[in-house]
């Protein structure tokens, strides 16, 4: 095991932000690959995405040597959250794996709402529970954490909100540097448990794609890592925990259908990838669900190219929507995703904001969830869905809740 030199300064002051109370095994990480050319790149050294490409890098691991200790059994004995899956995630050396509390989110039954649909089998993972109340903490997590390990400390993201205050709590707890770009009219929330954090918040008068483009610029100019959506490997490692965990819930046997709505795609490919990994270390079988993405009426460019047969999105201009972590115009990773969507034979659809409050409010009386619009979408998409025949009602079907509907106050 090779380690590049660890900043004294981390090591000291982050004791204390570390997961500490079990000795899990280590990392089986390789090495990462380019999907589109399968180029390899060395996995302990810093690396973005693939030039050749312009697309995202994937880490591969041994999963032979990981299945001797990843068992059901071994896992139920560890302590809860994303850490006890060490063996198929990238962090090396255990005093790195940072941590707010994040995963292991419950996977509710919702018979009220599927009495009312008619559906006998409807979940929602509650990603709301998550540190900064969103699924973003599963991501930033690891991705600061491997960071951290490969001796970076500065960190830099465009954010359409969530991604930014996770950023800035993991970069707090690590004591390292944050710098979030976010759109001017980014939920208050956002900008507040960034301010509060430490980090650098600068807002920008435009989208996204805006922020992304001056995050890069000031990134390159001052030697900051960017943690974009699939700039660097691991965020999508992180979300991935979300995929071992939907089916560890269900016996390791994987539900029929997913509904994900989807801006940079992170947890749907790290889903994705995640089953390929569990059936290789032989906890799942060769089944999986239909993979949903669900986007909004006023920034869909997933939803076109699905439709259009394309296997590349294509900018989505005037981006609008309440959901703002759906306000994605341009998805990095929309290869991966689009590849994910038709080799699980799933699909994709667009929800208007109308019909996202509607459904956020129904939630919250229904459920007593207060679900962000991002997860709202996913209600309105299963009813879409069981109207054009397309999901059977006694199907099992997962909607993600992303985010609380809190951070939109
Ligand atoms: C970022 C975000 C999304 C989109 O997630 P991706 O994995 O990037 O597609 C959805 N919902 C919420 C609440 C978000 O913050
Ligand atoms: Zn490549």
């Amino acid at each position: 095991m090779k380690l590049r030199a660890i900043s004294v300064l981390i090591v000291k002051n982050s004791g204390c932000a570390i997961l500490q109370t079990m000795k899990l095994p280590e990392s089986s990480l390789l090495h990462l690959e380019c999907p589109e050319c399968g180029k390899p790149f060395n996995a302990d050294e810093v690396q973005t995405f693939c030039l050749d490409c312009r697309g995202p890098l994937l880490a591969r691991y041994d999963l032979s040597a990981a299945r001797t200790t990843l068992t059901r059994q071994a896992l139920s004995a560890r302590p809860k959250g994303i850490w006890r899956w060490s063996e198929i995630l990238p962090v090396r050396a255990p005093a790195f794996r940072l941590t707010l509390g994040e995963g292991d989110t419950p996977l509710l039954k919702v018979d009220n709402l599927g009495q009312a649909l008619g559906m006998s089998e409807l979940y929602i993972k509650d990603e709301s529970a998550n540190p900064t109340g969103s699924f973003k903490a599963r991501g930033l997590a690891m991705a600061v954490a491997r960071a951290l390990e490969l001796g970076l400390h500065g960190f830099v993201i465009p954010t359409a909100g969530n991604a930014g205050g996770a950023l800035a709590a993991y970069a707090a707890r690590a004591r390292a540097q944050a710098h979030v770009y976010m759109p001017k009219d980014a939920p208050i929330s956002n900008q507040m448990e960034v301010k509060i954090s430490g980090a650098e918040l600068v807002l920008v008068d435009g989208l996204i794609s805006d922020a992304a483009k001056l995050a890069g610029e000031h990134a390159k100019n001052h030697g900051w890592f960017d943690v974009s959506t699939f700039k660097e490997p691991y965020r999508c490692e992180g979300k991935k925990t979300m995929g071992l965990e939907l089916a560890e819930s269900f016996g390791w046997e994987l539900p029929d259908v997913i509904i994900y709505p989807t801006g940079g795609g992170t947890g749907l490919v790290g889903m994705w990838k995640a089953f390929d990994e569990l059936e290789q270390l032989g906890l799942i079988g060769a089944g999986r669900p239909r993979m949903v993405s669900v986007q909004a009426e006023g920034c869909a460019p997933v939803v076109r190219a699905f439709n259009g047969k394309s296997d590349r999105a294509q900018f989505w201009d005037g981006a609008h929507t309440i959901a703002a972590g759906l306000r994605v115009p341009g998805a990095f990773a929309d290869r991966l995703i689009l590849r994910a969507i038709r080799e699980s034979k799933g699909t994709a659809l667009a929800v208007s904001d109308e019909e996202i409050l509607a459904c956020q409010k129904e939630l919250a009386v229904v459920e007593g969830l207060f679900a962000a619009p991002e997860g709202a979408a996913t209600l309105t998409a299963v009813k879409h869905l069981l109207q054009d025949g397309w999901l059977g009602k006694n199907e099992r079907v997962v909607l993600f809740n992303t985010g609380s509907g809190l951070k939109y106050l």
